[in-house]
């Protein structure tokens, strides 16, 4: 339900990018006959039994997958370890690259793929570890064997790691009357991402290498000594630092900062907590 909200915080597609969107679905056999031009952010979630080509793209004449059905858009994967732990690693080279590249003996194929991804997980196979209210009665071993389904450098690749505990209806109730309304919310995220273009002449999500470190650097002592001693307790990879960095720097954005301080490095820290063994999700 959070994931289906996404698209509605971004902001409208640009008509160039409603061009492609529409030319991806097109070209994917999705398009009905009688629409338009899309101007909504795609939002795609297919089901853990989609194949890797529905998923990647493929086929002997090449298609778009979901991947790329969800460009300038949200691919949400639910219950992400029941997927096939092939299909899911054969998405890791085009989350890094932004695009797809198929090819065929006959032909090649590159379709864009400059996705929002988000997945969620269950905590353990019965989803109730950790639950205040009810017993999780899932062994140690089925647990340890759940979440080895997915790859150290696959979990590497989401920038954002979050535990939600489930929560009572009454407080969700709650929770909605004092919630900041989506509008709002798109206001901000459209104004940082206008810093971002102003500042760079792209989004932080396509900053890589050394363009990626020099215009997310830390800005003050303070903000370089939180960085490095992470680094030294966590042992994030080059991958990991250059993640946390664009965080922070777009959590900066967000609350229309200049520079990225300890403050905006602590929190983009928090949504890469390694649990259990510190060293298990960095070193992809
Ligand atoms: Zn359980």
């Amino acid at each position: 339900m959070l994931a289906r909200r996404l698209p509605g915080l971004l902001p409208p597609l640009r008509f160039d990018e409603a061009l492609t969107v529409t030319t991806i679905h097109s070209v994917a056999g999705v398009l009905p006959s009688d629409a338009g031009l899309l101007t909504e952010r795609p939002f795609r979630a297919p089901h853990h039994t989609c194949s890797q080509i529905a998923l990647i793209g493929g086929g002997a004449i090449p298609r778009p997958g979901e991947l790329s059905l969800a460009h300038h858009g949200v691919l949400f994967l639910d219950e992400l370890p029941e997927f096939t732990r092939h299909t899911l690693e054969t998405l890791r080279q085009p989350l890094e690259l932004r695009q797809v590249h198929i090819a065929r003996a006959a032909r090649t194929a590159t379709f864009p793929a400059a996705a929002m991804l988000v997945a969620a997980m269950n905590p353990c196979p019965c989803g109730l570890a950790g639950d205040p209210h009810r017993q999780c009665r899932c062994d140690a071993g089925s647990v340890e064997r759940y979440r080895r389904r997915l790859s150290a450098p696959l979990l590497d690749r989401f920038d954002l790691r979050l535990d939600i505990p489930s929560v009572p209806w009454a407080d969700l109730e709650n929770a909605q009357l004092e919630a900041e309304p989506s509008l709002a919310v798109r206001a901000r995220v459209i104004a940082a991402r206008d810093r971002q273009w102003t500042r760079q002449g792209r989004l932080n999500a396509d900053l890589a290498g050394a363009d990626l470190r020099a215009l997310c650097a830390p800005d003050t002592l303070d903000a370089r000594a939180v960085l490095r001693r992470a680094v030294e307790r966590w042992h994030l990879s080059v991958r990991g630092v250059g993640r946390v960095l664009r965080v922070a720097r777009t959590i900066a954005d967000l609350g229309g900062s200049g520079g990225v301080t300890a403050d905006h490095l602590a929190e983009a820290l928090q949504f890469r907590r390694p649990d259990g063994d510190p060293a298990a999700y960095e070193n992809g």
